[in-house]
């Protein structure tokens, strides 16, 4: 009998896995985004990603691949005004498109910043890695001096931050 009840948790887990998955492609049909969804973080449910060569871990929101590329999108709870995002989204994309190759084995040419009132994709160019893989170092000096500060108390913001795991303030 025990055996019967494992065998309808296992499923009921699966389906429940199925159905979420499904709806998640669902919203983001509807919002226009095509391709293979590879990874979601929806429901925070996504495996943290990791470069140990350089120190990051972290978790977009979702990683596609759409006519063999990948795509990674990262949604932000605000408006954006003249296209222009900050520094900081930039640099949290650029850390997520590393993640993400290293994940997946494959390149990525675009990450997607996600704002409330519109989309603005990112090239990942190689002057983007460069400048991400400076702040990180930089990060690096400050923390081993001492001089590095949070600058806000969004708990939230460092929950997903793709500088986590070289940050000594994060608040989660
Ligand atoms: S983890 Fe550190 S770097 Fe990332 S948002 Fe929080 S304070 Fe900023």
């Amino acid at each position: 009998m025990l055996w019967l009840v494992s065998l309808v948790v296992v499923a009921a887990i699966v389906l429940a896995a199925y159905i979420s998955r499904q709806r998640v492609r669902r919203t983001l049909a509807t919002e226009g985004m095509e391709g293979r969804l590879l990874y979601s973080d929806a429901n925070r449910r996504g495996a943290v990603l990791k470069c140990e060569s350089l120190g990051l871990k972290g978790k977009p929101d979702y990683v596609f691949e759409h006519d063999g590329q990948l795509i990674v999108i990262e949604r932000k709870k605000r408006e954006v005004t003249n296209q222009r995002p900050y520094e900081g989204e930039l640099l949290q994309i650029a850390a997520y498109c590393v993640l993400a190759e290293e994940r997946f084995g494959n390149e990525v040419k675009v990450g997607r910043l996600q704002y409330l009132n519109e989309t603005i994709d990112v090239p990942f160019t190689a002057e983007l890695r460069q400048r991400m893989v400076a702040t990180l170092e930089q990060m690096r000096r400050a923390e081993q001096a001492g001089e590095a500060h949070r600058s806000h108390h969004r708990r939230n913001a460092c929950a997903k931050c793709g500088f986590k795991s070289r940050c000594g303030e994060a608040l989660a």
